[in-house]
Parts: C-alpha cells; structure tokens; sequence
C-alpha cells in the first residue's frame, strides 16, 4: 500500500511552484552539444588568491563556527567595501550579517519582516525565488508589471496603484535578473519618495551590483533617508565567480539584523568559516580580477544585443546583470514552447520568459556569461531557428 503523504505536508509547500529555470536544465543535461545560454552564474572559476586563502585556511584547522553574524574581520572588510564602492556607511559590529548566499539573506529578510497576509511589491519580471519566499513566510506577493517599451523599468506611478493599507515592503533589484534592467539615481529617488510617503520597507537586492556597464550603481541605502528604510543584500556570487561558495550579506539597521540575528541562530548559526576567510581575501585584493570580468561581460553583452536585433529578435540593451531578454513574439510561439522548441531543434538553451512572472511572457532569458565563440555559434543556430518560424 502506497501511503498518502499529501496530508502530512504543508499547504505552503504544496502551492510553491517549482522553478521554470531547472526544468530547462534538466531538459538540456540529458542532450549533448548544447549551448547553454540559461545558467545564471559566471563562467569565470573564482580567482586564485581568493580559493589559495580558503584552502589554507582549511590546512590551518579554521573548521569551527563563527560569530553568528560571521567573522568581524569579515564584516569589518564588507563595510569597507561597500563604503569604498557604494558610498554606504554600515557598522560592522552589529548591522551587518554573512549569510549562505544572497539567496539566505532573502529568506532571513521575509521570515523578519513579514506577518501573515502582508504584502510585497515585486517588479516582475523578477527573480523566480522572489514570490515564493514571501509566500513562505507568510506574505503576499503581489507583482508589478514592467514592459520592453520602457525598458522594463518601474515608475512611481506603477507602484503607488499597487499599494494597499497592507503593503509592507517593496523588493528592488537593479541591475535586473532576468532584463538586466538597472534603474539610475533620478529614477530610484522618484521611487524613494513613494517609499517615504507610504511609509514602506525596501528590500534592495544589489547582488549585480559589480556588474553594471554603463552608469555608475546607485545603492538604494545612499539616497537621502533610505538608510533607515533599506535592507541592503549583497554577495560574492556573481561579481567575484563564488556561486558554488554560497557567501552573501545583509547590511541593515541594527534594529532590524538583531531580530534577523535570533532566526540566524536558530536556522543556520554561521556561513562556513574557512570560506570566510577566502571572502576577506576577496574584498581585499581581487579588485583587478573583478574588473577584468566585468569588462568581459561588458563586451559579450554588446555582441550579443547587436547579433541579436541583427537576426531578428528585438532586445534592449540592459544596463547591466549578464542577461539579455530579447522579444519572440514574431515567432507566434509561446516563451515555453520557444525554449523547447529551440533546445531540440538547435540545441540551444534558454529560458522562457514566463519563469520570470506573466509579464515575462513573450520574452526568453539568454545569459552572456558563455565565451563568445559559444555565443556567436549559439547566435548562427537561433538564426536557422528563426528561418523555420518567421517570414522575413
Ligand atoms: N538575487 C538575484 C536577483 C539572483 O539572480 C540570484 C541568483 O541568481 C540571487 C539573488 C541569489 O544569489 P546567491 O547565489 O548569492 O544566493
């Protein structure tokens, strides 16, 4: 007899939806000669002096727990670093807490913030984990719609239609994962003015903000009164090649990490230690090796929205991130049926837009962080692909 475990799960977890982007990789693990332009992560491995320092950390015996809010040497760097790069001003000894990623620090933020019923703005379309975190601490999404017209940007105007008396916070993410978007001082200062005048919490998820081409990155907390209404949340993941270290931040108002902090004791007690002490060395001296990536993205992006638009598929040039979400609506195909379709015709992978939210839809998610001969050869496939579906 089988037995029903339906009753013995959470209706939570139940109703979560599985993530668009994994269907598609499983779908491509089992195929060979894919070019995968779905992966959301760099195709850089972290550079040498930051893996030297973890591994001789771990020679050296640094295997225990940390403080919960992690290493203060670690925390004193991160506050240094984000004063020398972002012009903010945390204290390391109680506003700042290392997390197991950018993707932790989300969790931490909702499960703080959040009461049943509450609600959260997010600006589709929006990373996939966004919704569902809320929805797991209780919350409310309730998504904003953005439009390629306007350069998938958010206005004042869009998010004071979606405020109620139960809107708590609003979740800010530029450089934009999946348009790439990025939103420039003029702009997030109009957004901070709705803010104060509905007395919200920003959530701001600043994890691109190493990869930014073409304007200088604002943080959300540097604007005039948003230090004491931001969470800032930050990593190591995409700017420095550490996806696999699981190694973010929350930088915040120390009212709000001491509360973060209990959860943080009970759920996960610390990040692992030995990879602390490889992020100091991150903040310290990778800077050059940052910047070499970030100018290697900046050049991919380039040629692939020209090659793109080239054959046919209208895609604006995002301000930064390593995704570019060019229109296939010409194609008269479904971003799902798009994405299957051109993983097995041509053997190429990347993400339908709706994994991103509704607005997503019509779109499809290519990230650049590939070398450029796989994106011009992906670019060669998606062109024959184009001749079989659009008249031209
Ligand atoms: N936030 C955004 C917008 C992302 O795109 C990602 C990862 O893709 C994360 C957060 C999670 O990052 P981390 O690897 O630090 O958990």
């Amino acid at each position: 007899m089988t037995r029903d475990y339906h009753k013995y799960i959470s209706t939570r977890a139940i109703e979560l939806q599985p993530s668009g982007i994994r269907k598609f990789f499983d779908l491509a693990a089992g195929m060979e000669g894919v070019i995968s332009l779905g992966v959301g992560e760099p195709d850089f491995i972290t550079p040498w002096n930051i893996r030297d320092r973890s591994i001789e950390a771990l020679s050296d015996g640094f295997t225990s727990y940390t403080a919960n809010a992690g290493l203060l040497e670690l925390r004193e760097e991160i506050c240094a670093y984000l004063n020398r790069r972002f012009d903010v001003t945390y204290q390391p000894e109680n506003e700042v807490i290392v997390t197991v990623g950018a993707s932790q620090a989300l969790d931490l933020t909702f499960r703080t913030l959040l009461n049943s019923g509450d609600e959260v703005l997010i600006i589709e379309p929006a990373f996939v984990a966004y919704a569902s975190l809320v929805a797991m601490a209780g919350g409310i999404p309730v998504s904003i719609s953005t439009y390629a017209e306007n350069g998938f940007k958010v206005t004042p105007e869009l998010i004071e239609a979606s405020i109620t008396e139960r809107t708590k916070a609003i979740l800010i993410c530029s450089p934009n994962n999946p348009t790439g978007t990025c939103l420039n001082k003029e702009e997030l200062t109009a957004i901070a003015e709705v803010v104060e005048k509905h007395d919200l919490i920003v959530v701001s998820d600043e994890i691109y903000a190493e990869l930014t081409y073409d304007q200088a990155f604002t943080s959300f907390s540097s604007l005039p009164r948003m230090f004491e209404r931001t969470i800032l949340i930050n990593g190591f993941s995409k700017g420095f090649a550490m996806t696999g270290w699981r190694l973010g931040f929350i930088a915040a108002p120390k009212e709000l990490t001491s509360i973060m902090l209990k959860i943080y004791q009970h759920t996960t007690m610390c990040a692992p230690h030995m990879l602390q002490l490889g992020a100091i060395e991150a903040l310290r001296n990778s800077s050059e090796q940052v910047e070499k990536m970030q100018k290697s993205y900046w050049r991919r992006r380039n040629l692939l929205v020209q090659s793109l638009n080239r054959i046919g598929l209208d895609c604006h040039m995002p301000g930064g991130a390593f995704y570019v979400f060019p229109s296939i609506k010409k194609t008269g195909l479904t971003s799902e049926e798009f994405a299957e379709n051109l993983l097995k015709e041509e053997k190429v992978a990347v993400v339908p837009g709706s994994a991103f939210g509704p607005s997503g839809e019509g779109y499809v998610r290519c990230s650049y962080a590939t070398s450029i001969e796989q994106l011009q050869e992906a670019v060669v496939r998606m062109e024959r692909f184009l001749g079989r579906y659009v008249d031209r």
